[in-house]
């Protein structure tokens, strides 16, 4: 819903900077309540509206996009958003530079792999395994909630399907079976290397743009990569002729984490934690590399197509 633009939002910040005469040294701390109001009008016509607790105009601005009346209204959830469509740049034009590529861009990758990797009947006809894409709001705030990975949504709907397929024949425990026979990729987005900030990665394991996906491993399970899952998920890669890259904080930095453990510790089933490389993550314009998106789709398309048989090859006796 297009409330705010992000000139309006910059605007905004340039004015800060140049009052807080120390930003540069000191660093932008905006007092979360007070100074990060967005501007949505300077001037307004009066609109007749019914008591509600937003302001006219907004309530206004949204009858209008949903084509209702304002007392049509009865709730809502908001959030403030770049609007700008996401556009090519760089010398090359080979940076993707978008709002919430963390981690729509994951989820445009996976979603599109699942739909293409069943395009033709030779493509299923020999797979005994279940593809599925599970997409969850809300992990940049810890994931608890009912639509966040911390809710038992997942585990319930592969529940459902194996009860759906696995008839009285199978016997029980056929849900337990499954789920250890199961393998989850936990894609969000990895932090790139950045050239002026060279001293906050590891030495040995400095993701670049456009070198494929970030396998992340964490000893204090931050991510839940394990030696065997990365090697599956890396064997996908060599099988296809694509790159990836490992990941490893340095040991005096604390570490990001991912629904990977989430679903890992809740569900009980093999977990890889990987992500396209990006920088800025978290600003209202973030930067990726166009080749990684091409890379990520075919690496999550050929796991779905050849994740079975590389499985089964491990625990041959
Ligand atoms: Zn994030």
């Amino acid at each position: 819903m297009p409330i705010a633009c992000s000139e309006k939002f910059m605007s905004h910040i340039l004015r800060l900077f140049s009052l807080f005469r120390t930003v540069n040294t000191d660093g932008f701390k905006p007092n979360l309540e007070t100074q990060l109001i967005p501007l949505l009008a300077t001037k307004h016509d009066d609109v007749l509206s019914p008591k509600v607790a937003h302001h006219p105009l907004l309530m206004q601005i949204l009858s209008n996009e949903l084509d209702c009346g304002i007392e049509e209204i009865v709730s809502l959830e908001l959030n403030v958003c770049d609007t700008q469509p996401s556009c090519l740049g760089g010398g090359n034009d080979e940076f993707i530079f978008s709002g919430r590529l963390d981690n729509l861009a994951s989820s445009f990758c996976a979603l599109r792999a699942l739909i293409d990797s069943c395009e033709s009947p030779e493509d299923w006809s020999s797979e005994q395994a279940i593809r599925m894409v599970a997409l969850f709001d809300n992990e940049e705030v810890g994931s608890n909630s009912v639509q966040g990975a911390g809710a038992p949504t997942m585990f319930q709907a592969m529940k459902r399907i194996v009860h759906c397929l696995a008839d009285k024949y199978m016997g029980e425990g056929a849900f337990e079976r499954a789920i250890r026979q199961s393998f989850l990729v936990s894609a969000d987005m990895a932090h790139g290397i950045h050239p002026n900030f060279m001293d906050k990665y590891e030495e040995h394991h400095r993701p670049e743009l456009q070198k494929g996906l970030v396998i992340k491993h964490n000893a204090n399970q931050r991510y839940a990569t394990t030696g065997l899952t990365a090697f599956l998920f890396k064997e996908v890669a060599n099988i296809h002729h694509l790159p990836t890259q490992d990941f490893v904080v340095r040991n005096d930095m604390g570490c990001g984490s991912t629904i990977g453990p989430i679903l890992a510790s809740g569900i009980g089933i093999r977990t890889v934690d990987c992500g396209i490389a990006q920088l800025s993550m978290h600003s209202v314009r973030e930067i990726c590399g166009k080749e990684d998106i091409d890379i990520a789709y075919k690496h999550f398309k050929a796991f779905y197509q050849t994740f079975s048989s590389i499985d089964k090859k491990l625990y041959v006796d």
